[in-house]
């Protein structure tokens, strides 16, 4: 069984479509890990929910999901001669945050379907306001099909309204001449995209969603890791790779998970401060025995590394006195979705 991941396929689809519902223009994302479900399996629920396109990471998971969704994908990583694919393909839209980017695109394929990212406060790809007119300039003189899709906005999360931002934003690229077409923008609220709407009413906009799309009712999910194996050790008795001592009577629980699934050290603590994380440590992070907080569970109490996280599974110390699960028990385990690697999802 390894380590699993239970999905409520009512609860899981119920807000895929409640989502769906306020903003029918929705792309849904699937990319990385596809958080924690594999992107395969979130193009056929994005296949499902009938959208007609799909946005994903980089041009290296078009693969990944380009036999199962059959609509088109926005790749989300910006165009670069050394990453994209040379051979055209008109089910792709491209995004591109540099001139000599969309010079280098559509001498590849003149016909070619993009977006132009203009960069915001996140600061990692896109055109400057000049750069944009450039780009703007450039695509009025080229002669040929090109299929300018819109124009992306990559929005830091949380925070104040990033209404203002996408105003500003907005501005630069009626500047550059562009046609009114699509504003394809990530984490923006439903009434910041409403607001947005009626300020552009030549637009269309698409919320790129991904964290909210699949994993936005978190008690759809349950993770479980399962007991490999189990050994009683008196205190003193030595195990493990670094052969230490263990401090206490009690047991040593082998559980499917490790370093390889994305198991660290440290259990998630929601800690966000400094401040935060030093009281997580004095309210237990480290026992008095030096073992480390696990992030597995049994019966609700969580448990301690006995030592580091191996490659496939973890040791965990069971204190003399505590229920032991039994070999095949299935216990709790907090994970970071996109950040773990599941031996399996079982959808049901
Ligand atoms: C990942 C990503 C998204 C989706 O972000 P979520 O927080 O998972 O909804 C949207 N736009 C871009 C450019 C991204 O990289």
């Amino acid at each position: 069984m390894g380590l699993s991941l239970y999905v409520d396929a009512a609860r899981f689809r119920a807000n895929q479509h409640r989502i769906l519902a306020t903003l029918p223009e929705v792309v849904p994302v699937a990319k990385g890990n596809g958080y924690g479900l594999g992107n395969r399996r979130l193009a056929d629920e994005a296949r499902s929910l009938g959208v007609d396109t799909l946005a994903i990471g980089t041009y290296a998971e078009v693969d990944e999901v380009a036999d199962t969704f059959p609509g088109s994908l926005l790749v989300l990583s910006p165009w670069r001669a050394f990453e994209a694919p040379t051979e055209p393909n008109p089910r792709l839209i491209h995004t591109i945050g540099r001139v000599s980017d969309l010079e280098g695109l559509l001498a590849r394929d003149p016909e070619a379907r993009f977006v132009l990212e203009r960069l915001t406060s996140m600061v990692r790809h896109g055109f400057t306001p000049r750069e944009l007119r450039e780009a703007g300039d450039f695509l009025r003189s080229h002669e040929g099909g090109a299929r300018f899709e819109g124009i992306a906005f990559h929005l830091p999360m949380g925070g104040a309204s990033h209404l203002s931002e996408v105003q500003r934003l907005m501005t630069d690229a009626v500047a550059a001449g562009l046609p009114p077409t699509t504003i394809w923008v990530s984490h923006l609220t439903a009434a910041e995209l409403a607001q947005l709407a009626r300020a552009w009413p030549d637009y269309t906009i698409r919320p790129r969603i991904g964290t909210d799309l699949w994993l936005g009712d978190r008690g759809a999910f349950t993770v479980k890791a399962t007991v490999l194996d189990s050994h009683h050790v008196e205190r003193g008795a030595l195990f493990g790779y670094r052969g230490r001592a263990a401090p206490k009577t009690g047991t040593i629980l082998v559980v499917s998970g490790g370093t390889a699934h994305g198991i660290g050290l440290e259990a998630p603590t929601g800690a966000n401060t400094i401040k935060a994380r030093a009281g997580a440590i004095a309210r237990g992070g480290l026992d008095a025995a030096g073992f480390v907080r696990s992030p597995y569970s049994i019966g609700g109490k969580q448990r301690l590394f006995a030592e580091p996280p191996h490659m496939q599974a973890s040791m965990l110390f069971v204190p003399q006195g505590s229920a032991v699960p039994d070999i095949g028990d299935e216990i709790d385990v907090r994970v970071r979705y996109t950040a773990t690697a599941f031996d399996r999802v079982v959808i049901a």
